[in-house]
């Protein structure tokens, strides 16, 4: 049986859905993360203690952790564990991406010179450190430009700004953002400097593909219906297939494939974002990771054969992971979409009414509310969490993005603002 290490900053859905993978696959599936004091041995075996703070020792640590446990391959789930997996697949000499390239993935400003050196779509930009004086650095902008950490998540701090007040507000947000006693415990010098790049108009675009020493297969084009077009980046819907042409879905799968070459990614599941205009398809980022969370729950493959069956996102990274040919693997004919429930404003979650009517909207496969009740909601840009999330299918996009919409329609949610501390007298 092939042991998998699955190296994971979380322990929710996409877990589980490699735990049922590795079941139909026939693969043992180990768990490697820093949350352990927190799990319940989700299945029955202990998980390998890491960290994924980026800093040599505690790197070397982990990779010997991962090392005794003899994986066969190693796959990384979110953001954080993409260079553990990389160093850990390096030390084996198993098929994976090289160190020096995941670090690149993950930090914005390193994939902006990535790109621009190969040549491909990339958006002016300048780096500043945060310590710097924003009156002085906004003289240096051309507008409109998107302000953003190097390395954040889920557009955390992504900010457009039009003109220098703008600016200076907004690197001051950002400045008060990084300093959190939270973003400082990861201890990366890279959140201590700011990305200013010009705002790229345009349509845009998600993209899941699996990488086989190098060469680039695609799983899913995903359009995002709603604009984005700031001042901050709430992702909402995502809708599949894309209702591009075909011509325009090519050049995506084009830019995508060659970002990653770019970056020097080789092997292993990646998510890549872009937006499209007339000048070209810019890459905004690739991540060596499968999209985030419960996204991946829309999306199902017919395994190839003569049995049909479908399989999940977790069940082809999965057989991938462990050497299989994935290249028959084929999204699902049925037009698939989610939302990622946006958050209304700041407050205390109170209740969310209408589930069951929302439920009962044709088209809709799921609702789940993904906030606790009574936790304080922080929106973009210094949130980074979602409402909850809403699936649909649907004979074609546009009928799944529509039970989307009809469903969102009908919750309410109740939000209390937040009751501010008085101090003592
Ligand atoms: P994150 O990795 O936190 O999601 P991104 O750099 O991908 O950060 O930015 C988040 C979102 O902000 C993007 O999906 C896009 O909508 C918007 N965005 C980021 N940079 C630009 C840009 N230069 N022009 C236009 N929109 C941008």
């Amino acid at each position: 049986m092939k042991r998998v290490l699955l190296l994971a900053t979380t322990t929710g859905y996409q877990i589980r859905s490699f735990g049922d993978a590795a079941r139909a696959v026939g693969a043992t599936l180990m768990l490697g993360t820093d949350r352990c004091d927190q799990l319940d041995d989700p299945w029955a075996d202990h998980a390998v203690a890491v960290r994924f703070i980026e800093e040599p020792q505690s790197l070397r640590q982990s990779v010997s952790a991962c090392l005794a446990e003899h994986p066969d391959a190693v796959l990384a789930v979110g953001d954080r564990p993409t260079l553990l997996a990389a160093h850990v697949n390096a030390a084996l000499q198993l098929p994976g991406n090289p160190p020096t390239a995941a670090t690149r993935s993950r930090n914005k400003l390193q994939t902006r010179e990535a790109l621009q050196r190969a040549g491909l779509p990339s958006p002016e930009f300048q780096v500043f450190s945060l310590r710097d004086d924003p009156a002085a650095l906004a003289t240096r902008a051309g507008y409109p430009a998107v302000l953003k950490p190097l390395a954040l998540s889920g557009s955390r701090g992504v900010i457009r700004v039009n003109d220098a007040a703008e600016f200076v507000a907004a690197f001051e947000r950002l400045r008060e953002l990084m300093a959190s006693p939270e973003i400082r415990l990861e201890r990366d010098a890279a959140h201590d400097a700011a990305l200013v790049e010009r705002f790229v108009p345009g349509a845009e675009f998600a993209v899941e593909g699996v990488l086989t020493r190098g060469a680039f297969q695609l799983l899913a084009i995903f359009d995002k219906p709603d604009p984005l077009d700031g001042p901050f980046f709430e992702e909402t819907i995502y809708v599949t297939p894309s209702r591009q042409p075909a011509a325009v879905q090519q050049r995506i799968v084009d830019a995508v494939a060659a970002a990653a070459a770019a970056l020097g990614l080789r092997h292993g599941p990646v998510h890549a974002e872009c937006r499209v205009n007339q000048t070209g398809v810019y890459v905004l980022e690739v991540a060596a990771r499968p999209i985030g969370g419960l996204c991946a729950r829309c999306l199902r493959f017919d395994r190839p054969g003569l049995v049909p069956a479908q399989v999940s996102l977790e069940e082809v990274l999965l057989r991938h992971a462990i050497g299989q040919n994935v290249t028959g693997y084929r999204r699902e004919r049925r037009a698939s979409a989610v939302m990622m429930i946006p958050i209304p404003g700041r407050g205390i979650l109170r209740a969310v009414r209408g589930m069951e009517e929302a439920r009962a909207v044709p088209g809709v496969d799921g609702l789940q509310i993904t906030a606790q009740q009574d936790a304080l909601l922080i929106p973009l840009p210094e949130g980074h969490s979602y409402l909850g999330f809403i699936f649909a299918s649907g004979e074609d996009a546009a009928a799944a993005e529509r039970a989307l919409r009809d469903a969102h329609a009908r919750l309410e949610f109740v939000i209390d603002r937040e009751v501010p501390l008085v101090a003592a007298p």
